[in-house]
């Protein structure tokens, strides 16, 4: 591209879609798995006695050698394992710039059998759910897709273009790409706390604010029955480490998908207010906060539900174009935002102030989020100030709770990629 045209930049979302093969892996299929963790484990080692990081250095350096080893390879697999390889080097190198120490780290290699190929390297009858994988010259391998209701979303919508397809022995996961749509000016702000139970926070447009909360206590009780159930298993089944470990991962399984039906639910309601009033959303950035190791206290306040739910909130917000506005968190919860004070302890459900104000400490800190967020750029047509004296926090308007969960809930047991709408 020429740098006198303009650049036009396209947005794209992607969704990496997870299908089921319909009947045992063909065998040519299998031998391709193989060759094609040999080939990465071969340009891993080749770039580690290097010190190569990209695809193309590694094709480059190594393709010659690798294409007389895996002549019976498709060439474009073996461009996709030096890219696969060139993943897995970058991720080595940033994980020893870290610890900044290279005894302590082992070479990284692929363990487990897969390949990739980019969207040139496979055709898939979309009516079908048939992929069409070449293996090498003449020889091509006919995958047959489970296809239900859910992946037709994607095969039938022609604004989804294919992507890379990741071939695992008895699943597929195929990367769905679209356009998203230009964000919209936002008219208001929905600035939202992101708590173990609930999201809380205040919505503010022109002349008025009001205290906002999402409510889903049922993600910490789900995960507390099957913390103890996973415990009852390991102890039941103490002598039997294998099947334990089984049954555990069936229990996490479960939870994660019964977690993730509501966080979905959450985030579709959430997600469908701030449209309707065309809001901004506001989210503390999540990235990089850690808790003190503690075996109890580690796990009841797991990152895992907050990060997964800004996740959702994220992409789903990407794909209907509802501009994301994420704020460093730090001192939110114990900052006044009227004098600008920090209090040293964060205790007790109220947040005071010297200054004479009281909030609920969930709502205190969304409009500290709010005032960060503000001060670094944010802007709202027809300009927003946080006005104390308009707030009413004594009226709560409650965007979700558990008791508007309609449907059903599902028993658990999906299938991988069909939770959530
Ligand atoms: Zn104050």
């Amino acid at each position: 591209m020429s740098s006198t045209e303009p650049t036009v930049i396209l947005r794209m979302s992607v969704r990496s879609t997870v299908f089921y093969l319909d009947g045992p892996l063909a065998s040519e299929a299998r031998f391709l798995l193989e060759d094609f963790r040999l080939a990465t484990n071969g340009a891993i080692r080749a770039g580690l006695q290097a010190r190569l990081t990209s695809r193309n250095a590694l094709c480059k350096l190594a393709y010659k050698d690798f294409r007389e080893e895996h002549y019976n390879m498709f060439a474009q697999h073996l461009v996709s394992a030096f890219g696969v390889a060139a993943g897995i080097l970058k991720n080595h190198r940033r994980r020893l710039k870290r610890l900044r120490t290279e005894q302590a780290v082992r070479p990284p290699y692929v363990k487990r059998l897969m390949m990739k190929a980019e969207n040139q390297a496979y055709r898939l009858d979309r009516k079908e759910g048939i992929i069409d994988l070449p293996i090498r010259a003449g020889l091509h391998v006919k995958l047959k897709l489970v296809v239900s209701q859910y992946h037709r979303c994607y095969l039938d919508d022609e604004a989804y273009s294919l992507g890379s397809l990741t071939l695992l022995p008895y699943k597929v996961i195929i990367a769905f790409r679209r356009e998203t749509p230009k964000l919209y000016a936002p008219k208001s702000v929905l600035s939202l706390d992101t708590n173990e139970r609930s999201l809380d926070g205040v919505f503010l447009r022109k002349g008025s604010s009001v205290a906002v909360r999402a409510e889903f206590p049922d993600v910490a009780i789900i995960q507390q029955r099957h913390h103890d159930r996973r415990r009852k298993l390991q102890k039941k089944k103490a002598n039997d480490r294998r099947s334990a470990r089984a049954l555990c991962k069936r229990e996490g399984k479960r939870e994660h998908n019964r977690v993730e039906y509501r966080l979905h639910e959450v985030a579709n309601v959430v997600l469908s207010f701030a449209e309707s009033q065309v809001s901004a959303i506001v989210l503390e950035d999540l990235t990089g906060i850690r808790h003190k190791k503690g075996k109890d206290m580690n796990r009841r306040l797991s990152m895992w539900p907050r990060r997964e739910l800004h996740r959702i909130i994220e992409y789903k917000a990407e794909e209907r174009g509802i501009p994301i506005v994420k704020v460093d968190p730090r001192y939110s919860s114990r900052k006044c935002p009227i004098c600008g004070s920090i209090q040293h302890s964060r205790m007790g459900t109220e947040f005071e102030c010297k200054c004479g104000w009281h909030m609920d400490r969930h709502i205190n800190a969304s409009v500290n989020l709010l005032q960060t967020a503000v001060s670094k750029g944010l802007e709202v047509a027809g300009g927003l100030r946080f006005d104390p004296g308009a707030f009413r926090h004594d009226a709560m308007m409650i965007l979700y709770e558990p008791a508007m969960a309609a449907r059903s809930e599902p028993n658990g047991m999906s299938e991988d990629g069909v939770v959530g709408p």
